[in-house]
């Protein structure tokens, strides 16, 4: 199943900014997209956060071995994680956003005003949903996830 996607190059030229608490980084271009779409759906009164964003191949293998070694099985982990090589958020391109009030990477992101907000907006920033339901891919719904094709 996880042989449908594609493979990627994990991403060299980032930049680090700060979300909340935490330090992220994306892809220059990608992260100006971001702070321009951000803004504007703040215009409409829709809060959105990043919960992640670039993650390195060492660390798509650290989340794999630790889900192993709780022994879920391989069949579970790759419907919801994409192999080392094999995730979006190696580009430094991909996110996954939240909104308040709405528990973080869950489906029920559909239900959100800022879900909706982006349907109709995202690709106005160069952003478009990876992982639709029902995907060629065989990866879940993933309605958190935005990628920055430009
Ligand atoms: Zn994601």
């Amino acid at each position: 199943m996880h042989c449908r996607l594609p493979k990627f190059v994990e991403e060299k030229d980032l930049v680090d900014f700060n979300e909340g608490e935490k330090m992220l980084r994306l892809y220059p271009s990608a992260l100006t997209a971001w702070e321009r779409m951000r803004t504007k759906a703040l215009q409409s009164a829709i809060q959105m956060y990043i919960i992640s964003a670039f993650r390195s191949i060492s660390r798509q293998e650290e989340i794999i071995t630790a889900k192993r070694a709780k022994g879920i099985p391989d069949e579970e982990i790759f419907k919801v994680s994409a192999p080392p090589g094999y995730s979006e958020h190696h580009t430094g391109r991909a996110i996954d956003i939240g909104t308040p009030g709405s528990p973080p990477l869950e489906e029920a992101f559909e239900n959100t005003d800022a879900f909706q907000w982006l349907l109709a907006n995202a690709s106005k920033f160069g952003l478009r949903l990876s992982y639709p339901r029902d995907n060629d891919y065989g990866i879940a719904y993933e309605p958190w996830h935005w990628f920055f094709v430009g």
